[in-house]
């Protein structure tokens, strides 16, 4: 029989659920944030290790992935952190692989292709929201300027609010934008950045018909980081490269490429076809860039910009992977998003 007391006891049950669970909540929402604050903490530590070049790239599709992220490569060398481009969904992966986006130096910008800087917006923005209280310089050819000032008048608004609603000492409006610093486009090969024994040279590249283009070379140490950017085999990206602790660099196998053009004219795309077609003059096939890298003696390779990007593992491997591993005897890093590589640095 119900009766009023039996009522009262399911209600008084029901809010002591309601309470335990909430109580609960809340701890597990203060825990998990002790959690998230620790592992951004270890993972600052090994990112700004000044015993090792630390190399990750938060992007690594060309334009046409509909998941992964685009172009992008960060290096931390010597305390310092340098992002080489942002292409789409850059700053997100960044921030999901726990990149300290507050430690952001400088980025530099290998050519104007929208998969490397449709989220430079992002980064300026997000690495001033999430604590950069320090300059942040855009390198790159002529052209930057009216980019960075593009992207600067975007969120000219949105940093205003920003500094208003959470004050000048936690959100400082003298930071809120980003400076760009161009080098002459008409350049072979030009220092671009030097800042406590860390050296970053622009090198023109080739990727008709794009201009400018340029790959960058990192120095630190006696240790060389070779980003190639878009490009096909030059005989400065030869250079460059040589005896290279690690070559980050952008791939096509052409025979897949060949196969998708056909498949897409077997079925009538003509302008997919076309496309497929044209864009075998950006990148150099796999098997060429193996044997380029073993001639040159490039201790490690990371693939990037995988053109086009690869539903799995095993088709990675199969069309990517294998062709490189077949001429070169050195490592090979194709992790897709996320890739880490660790150069440790040998002092006396
Ligand atoms: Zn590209
Ligand atoms: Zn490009």
């Amino acid at each position: 029989m119900i009766t009023i007391r039996s009522i009262l006891k399911l209600f008084m049950a029901i809010a002591a659920m309601v309470l335990i669970s909430s109580c609960a909540t809340d701890a597990q929402v203060r825990r998990s944030i002790a959690q998230r604050q620790q592992s951004n903490e270890k993972m600052r530590q090994e990112y700004l290790d000044p015993g090792v070049i630390t190399v990750v790239l938060p992007g690594t599709a060309g334009p046409m992935s509909p998941t992964e992220a685009q172009s992008a490569t960060a290096v931390f060398v010597n305390g310092q952190f340098l992002l080489f481009d942002a292409g789409d969904y850059a700053q997100k992966r960044m921030e999901q692989f726990q990149l300290p986006m507050d430690m952001l130096d400088a980025v530099f910008i290998t050519h104007f292709h929208n998969d490397h800087i449709a989220d430079l917006g992002e980064v300026m923005q997000r690495s001033y929201m999430l604590g950069r209280q320090k300059d942040l310089v855009i390198h790159g050819p002529n052209g930057t300027d009216a980019i960075v000032e593009g992207f600067n008048a975007i969120y000219r608004a949105d940093s205003a609010y920003r500094t208003q609603h959470h004050s000048e000492e936690i959100m400082p409006s003298e930071f809120q934008f980003a400076a760009a610093s161009e080098f002459s486009a008409s350049e072979n090969v030009i220092e671009v950045y030097r800042n406590n024994g860390v050296v970053v040279t622009a090198f023109r590249v080739a990727h008709p018909p794009v201009e400018p283009v340029f790959g960058y070379t990192v120095e630190f140490a006696g240790k060389k980081v070779v980003i190639s950017g878009d490009t096909l085999i030059t005989d400065e990206l030869r250079h460059q490269s040589t005896d290279a602790d690690l070559l980050v660099m952008d791939i096509m196998n052409y025979e897949l490429v060949e196969l998708m053009e056909n498949g897409f004219r077997e079925n009538g795309d003509h302008r997919n076809a076309k496309i497929f077609y044209d864009i075998r003059e950006y990148h150099p096939d796999a098997a060429e860039l193996g044997s380029m890298a073993e001639e040159l003696r490039v201790k490690r390779l990371a693939l990037t910009h995988f053109a086009p990007t690869l539903p799995t593992r095993q088709l990675t491997k199969r069309y990517y992977i294998d062709p490189v591993r077949k001429n070169y005897s050195g490592r090979v890093y194709a992790d897709g998003d996320g890739t880490t590589i660790r150069i440790p640095l040998e002092y006396e």
